[in-house]
């Protein structure tokens, strides 16, 4: 079975079909190739793999045909020439900044990302000289500000967690262009389901497919897409460097892409209600969801993405305490810190993700002890109402 050219599909055609080869056997779904190494007709082809003369396999730290289909398939679903499987989500983050910066180089970092990111750029690439500026994500000054001279690369999400702040992809692919810099885009949240990137402008897409992309808590995995030639140095570090993803997770995230577009929408479907009713509740402070009027960024998303995602985060009346009972008191949420599930999760930042920010720090980007943050899955909304309605009264 020849590979189809997803340049002539749709993308719910390409999550399911991208990237597949069949082997004689005839096999419908895609094989787990579990195998670390392969062989060689003799020593001639040998030599000539690893002169790079004939195209093929040698060892799966470098290439696997199961993970090969994953990259392939959400290269296509990112619209990114070429795409390249971690084993989790900040190693894809650790790859590309170790493939492509060097000891002096400056980063400007949203100061809004991922908790571990932060912790990547501060106590880990520091120590190699790599220097990083973190800024506010909406405000386009302090971006433009931090730029220096060595600054190589911009590195952001949006919407951001837990706030679910927008920042205009195309403004800041922009002012990193014009400085020479990259712009790299963790698209965790939102999945090439509801954002596209690269069409914005941004030279790298970061996913950790530990979220929606498995979409059903199984396995730790990433991805790092992008052009050729920036990808190459990618994979050339990371065949080096060995944090490669395995051929069952590919095989898993593969099961997972071919459900992305159907999940994305029952998540965003569900979360827009959930949203719209507890910004109705008396005990609910606040509601921050993208989805909503009230979101500061509403007409951004609305024109950035083709849907608000499926995390919801609110303030409940009466701080941490009030927070903490709620969350004791639901029997359907899940009480992790992970996200992008089908089942939903109810997580307190204060506590949990962002328990490493100083009191001040969380004051001042908004994680006060009253906030929730709530990854909605794919239950029925009367389930989860009833659920977030016990809590709210207890
Ligand atoms: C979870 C997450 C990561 C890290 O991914 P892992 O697979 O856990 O290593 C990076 N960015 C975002 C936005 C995440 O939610």
């Amino acid at each position: 079975m020849a590979k189809i050219d997803p340049k002539l599909y749709g993308p719910n055609t390409r999550a399911v079909r991208a990237g597949q080869v069949r082997s004689a056997e005839g096999e419908h779904s895609e094989l787990i190739f579990a195998t670390s190494s392969y062989v060689f007709q003799n020593a001639a082809e040998a030599a000539a793999r690893f002169a790079g003369d004939k195209p093929g396999n040698i060892y799966s730290r470098f290439t696997n045909p199961t993970v090969r289909t994953f990259e392939e398939r959400l290269a296509a679903l990112e619209g990114g020439e070429r795409c390249v499987a971690t084993s989790s989500g900040m190693s894809a983050i650790l790859s590309t900044c170790l493939a492509l910066l060097k000891g002096g180089d400056h980063v400007v970092v949203s100061r809004n990302v991922f908790g571990t990111t932060v912790v990547l750029f501060n106590n880990v690439l520091s120590k190699f000289g790599l220097k990083s500026t973190f800024v506010d994500l909406t405000d386009y000054a302090a971006w433009e500000a931090a730029i220096r001279p060595e600054t190589r690369l911009l590195f952001l999400e949006t919407p951001s967690n837990p706030l679910t702040e927008i920042a205009d992809i195309k403004r800041l692919a922009d002012l990193a262009h014009a400085h020479g810099c990259l712009l790299v885009v963790d698209n965790c949240f939102c999945t090439p389901v509801l954002q596209q990137p690269f069409s914005l402008g941004a030279d790298i897409v970061i996913h950790s497919a530990t979220k929606y992309l498995d979409g059903q808590g199984r396995c730790i995995g990433g991805a790092v897409v992008g052009g050729t030639k920036l990808l190459e140095d990618v994979f050339a570090f990371l065949r080096t460097a060995g944090p490669t993803m395995s051929p069952f997770n590919a095989w898993v995230f593969l099961k997972g892409l071919e459900t992305l577009y159907i999940r994305m929408q029952a998540h965003c479907e569900n979360a827009q209600q959930i949203a719209e009713w507890l910004e109705q509740q008396p005990q609910v402070e606040k509601v921050y969801y993208p989805g909503l009027k009230s979101h500061p960024q509403h007409k951004l998303a609305s024109k950035q993405q083709s849907g608000y995602g499926g995390i919801v985060s609110f303030v409940v009346k009466g701080g941490q305490q009030a927070a903490w009972r709620l969350i004791d008191s639901t029997r359907l949420f899940s009480i992790t810190a992970n996200l992008g599930d089908t089942r939903s999760t109810i997580t307190h930042p204060a506590t949990t993700t962002h328990h490493r920010l100083t009191a001040e720090q969380r004051a001042e980007t908004g994680i006060t002890g009253g906030l929730i943050r709530l990854s909605i899955g794919l239950e029925d909304v009367a389930d989860l109402k009833a659920d977030l309605r016990s809590g709210l009264s207890a």
